[in-house]
C-alpha cells in the first residue's frame, strides 16, 4: 500500500481534509465547518474526531498513515508546536496544537502557517510544479506569502519570513491590521482593492458604474471591481492599475533578492486570472532587475481549493521532523 499522509487546511470558516499519497494524489477528501464558538476550544477535538471517523469509514488505522500535515492561521511556532494569534479561530491565547493532535490521534504532526503550506502545494502539484525557487502570494482577506528557496520553505529566525503582505508600498497609507501604515495588504487584498476603489471614487466625475455603486452605498467587493473592468469602466481600470503597480513593484523587489523562477498568485482575488496579471506584469517588468524581469514567470495558482491540503500532506513527506 502507498504511504498516506493526512493533509489539513484549517481555516476560520471551513476545515478541509484529505488522505494523500506520495504521488500527490488525493485518495479521500472531505470538509467540515470550523467550530469557532466558545473560544475555539472545539476546533482541535473536532479535527481529531473527524479524522477518526473517516479512518473507520475506510477501514484504516493509525498505522496506515505516515503523518498528519496541517496549515494553520496565526503565528505557528514549529519548535514548540504552538499557534498564537489565530483570531479567526477565536484562539485568544497560545494553543498547544501539536500536543493535542498527536496525543489524540497517535500520529506525528507537521505543521506550518497556511500561506507557507499553500505555497508548498502549488510547488508540489500546481502552478510551480517541480520548480525549486518559488514565491507565493495569496490575495484573500489579507495578503499572505510563502517563499521556497532550493526546494525548502524559508522560515527565518522566528518562523516569520515571507510576510509579503506587510511590505510597505505607500508612504502614508491605510492603517494595517499589523499596526503599521501603507502595507501591501491594505491595497492589494480583497479588502485592500475596495479601499483603493473608495479612495479613487472620491470626486470622480467620469461616467462609471463602479463610482455610481460606491456613491449609492452599494456593497463593493474586489469581484465587483473586476466585473466592471469587463464593462470597460474607467474607474475600475484606474483602481486596478494602482493595485497592479503595488503588486508588480512588490514582486519585483522580492524577485531581485530571491531570483525565483516563478511567482505564483493565489487566493480569492486570483480568480480574476489574466485580468489580474494584465495589471501586475507590466509594472513587474518595468521595476525588476532586467535579467530577472526577463526570466521570471508570474502565474495564477492552479490548485484552488486543494493547495492547502496537498501542501499540508507534502510537509509530512518532505519536512524533517523537529525535536519536540
Ligand atoms: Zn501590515
Amino acid at each position: 500500500m502507498d504511504k498516506i499522509a493526512i493533509g489539513i487546511d484549517l481555516g476560520g470558516t471551513t476545515i478541509k481534509f484529505a488522505f494523500v499519497n506520495e504521488k500527490g494524489e488525493i485518495v479521500v477528501d472531505w470538509s467540515t465547518r470550523t467550530p469557532t464558538h466558545e473560544g475555539g476550544q472545539h476546533v482541535l477535538p473536532k479535527i481529531c474526531s473527524s479524522i477518526k471517523m473517516k479512518m473507520r469509514e475506510h477501514g484504516l488505522s493509525t498505522s496506515d498513515f505516515v503523518g498528519v500535515g496541517m496549515g494553520s492561521p496565526g503565528a505557528v511556532n514549529r519548535e514548540k508546536g504552538t499557534v498564537t494569534g489565530a483570531y479567526n479561530l477565536n484562539w485568544s491565547e497560545t494553543v498547544r496544537v501539536r500536543e493535542q493532535i498527536e496525543s489524540s490521534l497517535g500520529i506525528p504532526l507537521f505543521f506550518d502557517n497556511d500561506a507557507n503550506v499553500a505555497a508548498l502545494g502549488e510547488q508540489w502539484m500546481g502552478a510551480a510544479k517541480d520548480e525549486p525557487n518559488v514565491v507565493f502570494l495569496t490575495l484573500g482577506t489579507g495578503v499572505g506569502g510563502g517563499v521556497i528557496v532550493d526546494g525548502q520553505l524559508v522560515h527565518g529566525s522566528k518562523d516569520t519570513a515571507g510576510e509579503i503582505g506587510h511590505i510597505k508600498v505607500e508612504e502614508d497609507g491605510f492603517a494595517c491590521t499589523c499596526g503599521r501604515m501603507g502595507c501591501l495588504e491594505t491595497v492589494a487584498s480583497a479588502t485592500g482593492i475596495v479601499n483603493v476603489a473608495r479612495q479613487e471614487a472620491k470626486d470622480y466625475i467620469e461616467i462609471s458604474p463602479l463610482a455610481q455603486g460606491i456613491m449609492h452605498g452599494q456593497t463593493i467587493t474586489a469581484k465587483f471591481v473586476f466585473d466592471n473592468i469587463k464593462l470597460k469602466d474607467p474607474l475600475a481600470e484606474a483602481v486596478l492599475t494602482r493595485v497592479g503597480k503595488y503588486l508588480g513593484t512588490a514582486c519585483a523587489n522580492i524577485a531581485n533578492i530571491l531570483n525565483p523562477s516563478t511567482i505564483v498568485i493565489g487566493g480569492g482575488v486570483s480568480k480574476a486570472g489574466d485580468e489580474l496579471l494584465r495589471f501586475i506584469v507590466p509594472f513587474f517588468e518595468q521595476t525588476a532587475f532586467p535579467t530577472i524581469a526577463a526570466d521570471t514567470a508570474i502565474r495564477i495558482a492552479s490548485l484552488e481549493n486543494t493547495a492547502g491540503v496537498l501542501g499540508a500532506a507534502s510537509l509530512v513527506f518532505k519536512e524533517t521532523p523537529l525535536s519536540k
